[in-house]
């Protein structure tokens, strides 16, 4: 059968007849420790002072009493620990010495020293020190070490005062050497009381539980009773029942009932009461020191002497042991706020101070997010040392640049964050700051690199109440900012992918993949020498149940972020490749554009695809050109020029789209294996005014004409821009200007009727 525990004040559940004996052998000891307590005041005893009934009869049995309920506990409590059974121990020897004497030694003439019930007595203070050790250790728990010596140093000290006061009367009591070991032996277990009850109260902060406390009580009190009694057989003023027999009497009734009250296991996180437990250790070190002075004159005792000398010693190596532990906690402390690398704060540590920023709640405080640009490119083709370097210079300029209340934390990777006050005016200077400090090329091995970084910002309580919901936004912000290749960007919840709207539309996006619920329009593109049709972009859209047709600008981003891109691309792989089959077949000679993204280009089953698709409808991979932005490429240019060398080892052909507004270096592009550079239309619209545009895109010809690559000019809208880029040498035009996109048979339509007409290429 399964005993339930001991529950606590006198409870044994499950087990009444238990509880009841405990119960009612509590109810005597009480009945008859304080009845012999009154009889002391109330009842005078005769000249001797002693009493056969009360000190005989009464006493024995009220002394006995305390032991039967400790063992009752010890007992039925399957748990019982060593201290209970020692204390129940420590208590019935004590009554056995009671017992020795008063039937006994008492009676002898004179009465002997020692005594036979020195022996019992003797056992009983080794019992209850014992039980008293393993109750201070457990009590301790696993401290630190600091703290358990600060009890042995207030132990120590007591031990060293205790000596100091009492020792000499004690000694000057001692006859021949029995009387001299056993008349040492109780006061030094009194000794021993005390130091253990100081030095295992003090970690705890003197904030014992009941059980521990009613032990340690019971001990001090013995203590006390026995240095009393020394003093008034020295003095030759002991008589029996007086008010010095209570502190024995309640010392043992605390011992009964000690293991009935309740005790807890120390936590480990507890506190030890800083008050007390860092004062009485400083108290007790002075002390010490005093009874050291006083041991010079030889004023104390040399025990007394020896015992502070201990403790002192105690002190410097606790003092040694703190100083370690506070260097450790401290070092800890920094490291685990400190990025390695830069010396900046880190994840952590920015976390931290953005919450406390939050919580100080007086300025509202923004959180930005700065995300180097093409960092990954210094880092693969200079190496990791330069890109450690760079990270490195970098953090330095932002720590310095940043207005003083900005504090700037490095977040992992080329990633840093930035805790700034939330207002417009510091914000702006923050921006500001942000990007001056990195616009001075930083010098890497014999390369200077430029560097540039997307900033996110998020502005507490507006667009997050909450740390988290904070780096969130900024993270958000900063993605917008690259996306759109801009130096800035500030959080709006419009255009958060993960706000509500967005997530009804990833579902709806991803039941559009599985319907296939996209159309192709096209877009055709025009020899800008002979006027023909070579060629005609594909562009996607979404048939929206409800929204209409829905312009890829607002999914495909939305699709790259999300994964859904490879999905996608075969879909618009597959109608247009099979639009593009139908025109062949209907006499039209021109090639296909699709655009893939950043995330095909990991896709290493898209060449194996594509070609497969072409082949089902006898398309020869040569009409077949995939564009891929400039921006995409720089995401992992070692990647890119696999895949893109597979696509064109199939006979596909490689077009850059939005030439000019990505970070693709020169020895970058000439390692890929292209045939065509699409310049951005930035670059085309008011080319015939802006004369900026017109370099970009005289130098991008001119590029063109060295590598052996098409040039492709978007976005042409007027007559005007049409005249410059054919003044500049482009191969190839594209825009409103010349057709807008059209859905597959309009295009068929289109082609038809300019075959009617006759180009500038049958005409010139
Ligand atoms: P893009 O590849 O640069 O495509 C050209 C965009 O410019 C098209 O917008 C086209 O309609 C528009 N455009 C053409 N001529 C002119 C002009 O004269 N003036 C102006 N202002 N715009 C002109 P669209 O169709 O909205 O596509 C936007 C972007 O979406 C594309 O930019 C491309 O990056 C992406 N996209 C479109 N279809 C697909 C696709 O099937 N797959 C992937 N991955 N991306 C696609
Ligand atoms: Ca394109
Ligand atoms: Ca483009």
């Amino acid at each position: 059968m399964r005993v339930p525990p001991v529950a606590g004040f006198l409870l044994v559940p499950g087990r009444p007849a238990w509880q009841r004996t405990a119960r009612v052998v509590a109810a005597l000891v009480l009945a008859t420790n304080v009845g012999y307590c009154l009889s002391v005041f109330l009842l005078p005893r005769s000249a001797d002072g002693y009493s056969t009934l009360w000190e005989g009869w009464v006493y024995t049995t009220a002394s006995i009493l305390p032991a039967v309920l400790a063992a009752i506990r010890a007992v039925v409590d399957r748990r019982a620990t060593a201290a209970i059974w020692l204390v129940t121990a420590g208590v019935a020897l004590n009554c056995a010495g009671n017992s020795v004497y008063t039937y006994y030694d008492q009676n002898l003439d004179p009465v002997p020293f020692p005594a036979w019930s020195d022996a019992p007595w003797l056992a009983s203070y080794v019992a209850l020190a014992a039980g008293l050790i393993v109750v201070a250790q457990r009590n301790t728990g696993h401290e630190h070490r600091a703290v358990r010596l600060d009890g042995l140093v207030i132990g120590l000290a007591a031990g060293a005062a205790a000596v100091a006061l009492w020792f000499d009367t004690i000694l000057a009591q001692t006859g021949g050497l029995a009387s001299v070991v056993v008349g040492l032996a109780y006061p030094i277990f009194d000794l021993v009381f005390v130091v253990v009850i100081v030095a295992g109260l003090a970690p705890i902060g003197f904030r014992p539980d009941w059980s521990t406390g009613a032990l340690m009580a019971g001990a001090a009190l013995f203590a006390l009773g026995d240095v009393i009694y020394l003093r008034q057989v020295a003095a030759d003023t002991y008589r029996p029942a007086t008010v010095l027999e209570l502190t024995w009497v309640v010392g043992m009734v605390l011992y009964g009932f000690a293991p009935w009250l309740p005790s807890r296991r120390r936590q480990r996180d507890e506190n030890p009461g800083d008050g007390v437990a860092t004062v009485v250790p400083a108290v007790a070190a002075m002390m010490a020191l005093a009874i050291v002075a006083l041991g010079v004159s030889g004023l104390v005792p040399e025990l007394a002497t020896w015992l502070a000398i201990t403790a002192i010693a105690a002190v410097l190596v606790r003092a040694r042991i703190t100083i370690r532990e506070l260097r450790l906690a401290n070092e800890g402390f920094r490291l685990a706020r400190t990025d390695d690398l830069t010396g900046l704060l880190n994840r952590r540590g920015f976390g931290e101070e953005a919450d406390r920023r939050l919580a100080a709640g007086t300025r509202p405080p923004a959180l930005l997010m700065i995300d180097l640009n093409g960092f990954k490119e210094v880092n693969d083709s200079l190496g990791h040392a330069s890109g450690d370097h760079l990270l490195t210079v970098v953090a330095a300029r932002l720590a310095r640049a940043l207005p003083p209340d900005a504090v700037v934390a490095r977040l992992g990777g080329d990633e840093f964050g930035v805790v700034s006050a939330g207002d417009r005016v510091t914000l702006k200077a923050t921006v500001e700051a942000i990007q001056g400090c990195l616009g001075p090329p930083i010098r890497l091995d014999s390369t200077r690199v430029r560097v540039t970084a997307s900033v996110g910002v998020a502005v507490s309580p507006h667009d997050g109440g909450t740390r988290d919901e904070l780096i969130r936004a900024a993270d958000v912000a900063m993605y917008e900012a690259k996306r759109n290749q801009l130096p800035v960007a500030w959080y709006s919840a419009d255009r958060d992918p993960h706000t509500r709207d967005r997530l009804v539309l990833i579902d709806e996006l991803r039941s559009a993949i599985e319907e296939r619920a996209f159309t192709m329009h096209f877009q055709p593109s025009f020899s800008v020498r002979t006027g023909a049709v070579v060629g005609m972009e594909a562009l996607i859209r979404w048939n929206h149940p409800i929204r209409g047709m829905v312009p890829p600008d607002e999914f495909i981003p939305l699709a790259e972020r999300v994964g859904l891109i490879p999905a996608i691309t075969r879909a618009a792989l597959e109608l247009s490749v099979q639009q593009l089959a139908i025109l062949l077949a209907g006499g039209h000679s021109l090639g296909l554009s699709v655009n893939i993204s950043a995330l095909d280009l990991v896709d290493d089953d898209l060449p194996a695809y594509i070609a497969q698709t072409l082949a089902a409808v006898g398309v020869p991979p040569e009409r077949l050109t995939l564009e891929i932005t400039e921006t995409a490429l720089c995401g992992d240019p070692a990647r890119a020029e696999h895949t893109l060398g597979a696509l064109r080892a199939g006979g596909m052909r490689i077009s850059i789209d939005d030439f000019g507004v990505g970070y693709a270096s020169l020895s970058q592009l000439l390692r890929l294996p292209l045939d065509e550079l699409k310049i951005d239309r930035s670059f085309v619209t008011a080319v015939d005014r802006d004369r900026k545009a017109q370099a970009v895109l005289g130098a991008t010809v001119e590029l063109g004409r060295t590598l052996g690559l098409e040039v492709v000019a978007e976005g042409v809208e007027t007559e005007e821009e049409l005249a410059e880029v054919t003044r500049r040498g482009v191969d190839v035009a594209q825009g409103y200007l010349l057709s807008r996109p059209l859905p597959g048979d309009e295009l068929a339509r289109f082609l038809a009727s300019r075959a009617l007409v006759p180009t500038n290429s049958e005409t010139s």
